[in-house]
């Protein structure tokens, strides 16, 4: 039985990773677009962005491991097509069967038309090469302009200020992170940004002529799922590739996983998660059921983020219902805790710079009200 791991990022490394715990011994071929060894992205916007984090500790495995376990790693060799009926792909070199399928292709940046015609640089985050790029560009202290206040947004603003550069953050909406963390919270990111000096261009002040009145725009406005290769095999697609509880496509031995999978979780309903360790542990799920176990995943979302001196931990999902009630414990300037509540009930909570909190927040959600 031959099992294809479609996607050199962490989901895949972590699938070809668990297959191998698992035990199974057979023919394990991880196909990767990319050139480098699978490697994980948050330091793209973080401490490699910086200078301060190597290559090299970014790495899921070292070279050597690949060859230990009898992984066939193919780094720059993208799956250009899929036949599902014969079980087929094929890459730039031929065709190549496999019994079992991983999709674990992950997504790529969305584009800003104005930005890109606006004759101005323009830089995007996804890659190694996109973050070296983008740290050189701030060694030469530009005025940067950075379209969208997201998470790679805000993290970015906090690295050029680090650099030195004179920052704004053009947002579509009042507060930016609204979305995600209601605005109690969002409020304390501007805070803090505004405090290291970012300069916040948001709502109706927003204006083509104030992005690129800067020397370099940088984009992050979100990223979308790479479904090419599902949608031309003729898979089910929604905001990216459709998966069942168990990850599981439209077809039975195909599985999709991290960034590209629209996953039915049981608790949450649709989710398409793109965290980092959504990526890893929908990983080890998918791969144990590619070896014929029949595992729900049901893990509730996490993630992380550093800018400045602040470090966060997020657990839980809001989602569409939102929230009736936050609770915030502690200094909201120097290290507190929040938890936001639905009838009673915690659906999410993050700590900032209060690091012995990351087991108690995953244990209460959906627990009752921490008022
Ligand atoms: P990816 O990492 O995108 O990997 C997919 C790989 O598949 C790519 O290498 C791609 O080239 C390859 N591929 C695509 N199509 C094909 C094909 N047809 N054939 C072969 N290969 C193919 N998450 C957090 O929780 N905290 C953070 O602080 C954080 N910071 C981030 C900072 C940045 C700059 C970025 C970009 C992301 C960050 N994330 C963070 C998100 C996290 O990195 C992603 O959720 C994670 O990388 C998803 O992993 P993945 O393997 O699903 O997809």
């Amino acid at each position: 039985m031959t099992l294809a791991i479609v996607g050199g990022g962490l989901a895949g490394a972590t699938a070809a990773t668990e297959l191998r715990k698992q035990g199974y011994d057979g023919p394990v071929v991880l196909y990767a677009a990319e050139h480098h060894l699978p490697y994980e992205r948050p330091p793209l916007s973080k401490g490699f962005l910086l200078g301060r984090d190597p290559l090299d500790r970014m790495y899921v495995h070292d070279a050597a491991w690949y060859a230990d376990h009898g992984i066939d790693l193919r780094l720059g060799t993208p799956v250009t097509a899929l036949s599902p009926v014969d079980h087929l792909l094929r890459t730039p070199v031929g065709e190549e069967p496999y019994s079992r399928l991983l999709l674990a292709t992950g997504a790529s940046p969305r584009r800003l038309a104005l930005a890109d015609e606006s004759g101005v640089p323009v830089a995007y985050l996804r890659t190694v090469e996109d973050s070296v790029r983008l740290r050189e560009a701030l060694a030469r202290r530009p005025r940067v302009a950075i379209a969208g206040g997201g998470w790679i947004g805000l993290e970015v603003a906090a690295a050029a200020r680090e650099a030195g550069c004179q920052v704004s953050v053009h947002d579509l909406t009042d507060l930016p992170l609204r979305n995600v963390l209601g605005p109690e919270v969002a409020q304390v990111f501007v805070d803090l940004h505004r405090a290291h000096g970012v300069e916040f261009v948001l709502g109706a002040r927003l204006s083509a002529a104030a992005l690129t009145a800067a020397d370099l725009i940088v984009v992050g406005i979100g990223a979308i799922p790479a479904i090419s290769l599902a949608r031309a095999a003729g898979l089910q697609l929604a905001n990216g590739i459709l998966v069942d509880e168990r990850l599981r496509t439209s077809d039975p031995d195909i599985y999709a996983v991290g960034d590209v999978a629209n996953h039915g979780h049981p608790a949450l309903g649709r989710v398409r998660i793109e965290h980092w360790d959504n990526a890893i542990e929908q990983a080890k799920t998918a791969a144990r059921n590619m070896l014929g176990a029949t595992e729900a995943y049901t893990r509730q979302p996490y993630f992380f983020t550093d800018q400045y001196d602040l470090g966060m931990e997020y657990f839980g999902h809001v989602g569409p219902n939102g929230y009736d009630a936050v609770v915030i414990k502690g200094d909201t300037k120097s290290a507190f805790r929040a938890y936001w509540e639905r009838h009673g009930i915690i659906v999410a909570a993050m700590h900032a710079n209060d690091w012995d909190a990351s087991d108690e927040l995953r244990a209460s959600i959906g627990t009752e009200s921490k008022r």
